[in-house]
């Protein structure tokens, strides 16, 4: 298991950034908390993340106690809890945070937060990252680069 580097803790906090830049906006959505959007063979729809977003939700799902990632039989989202809420909801991902359902009113204007994504893909270069890479999968690699539990970054 590797140790997180500083590098990759700073880049993490730039992440985080970006979802509080995000929730700072004057853009009118409200998440109705209905887990339409965490259905993704419902709704054939699949968030995809960059390493970045993946490494901030494998620290949520690793800080709930869960080593591992496990894909439900019926495709929702791995997070979907049984009571039907997001179990990771501070470390999910940016496109859980545009909400692309329509109870939420819709996915936001791209133009609303191209910058936004801008700085995540920026990240994501400077991670080492590849691209957009689907959620359970791109969150299942980021649990393997997470360090051991009580490890600490150089
Ligand atoms: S990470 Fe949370 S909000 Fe996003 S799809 Fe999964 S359960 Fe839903």
């Amino acid at each position: 298991m590797k140790t997180l580097m500083n590098g990759v803790v700073d880049e993490l906090e730039a992440v985080k950034a970006v979802y509080a830049d995000l929730a700072s906006r004057p853009i009118e959505r409200n998440c109705k908390g209905v887990a339409q959007c965490c259905a993704f063979r419902a709704n054939g729809r699949t968030p995809f993340l960059t390493k970045g977003e993946a490494l901030v939700a494998a620290q949520a799902w690793r800080a709930a106690g869960r080593k591992e990632v496990v894909i439900p039989a019926d495709g929702s989202c791995p997070f979907l809890g049984r009571n039907g809420r997001c179990q990771i909801y501070e470390g999910r991902p940016f496109g859980c945070r545009t909400h692309f359902c329509e109870a939420a009113g819709g996915p936001y204007a791209r133009g609303e937060v191209r910058d936004l994504i801008q700085r995540l893909e920026a990240i994501d270069h400077r991670l080492g990252g590849s691209g957009g890479v689907n959620l359970p999968s791109a969150v299942a690699n980021a649990m393997d680069e997470l360090p051991a539990k009580g490890k600490r970054g150089r």
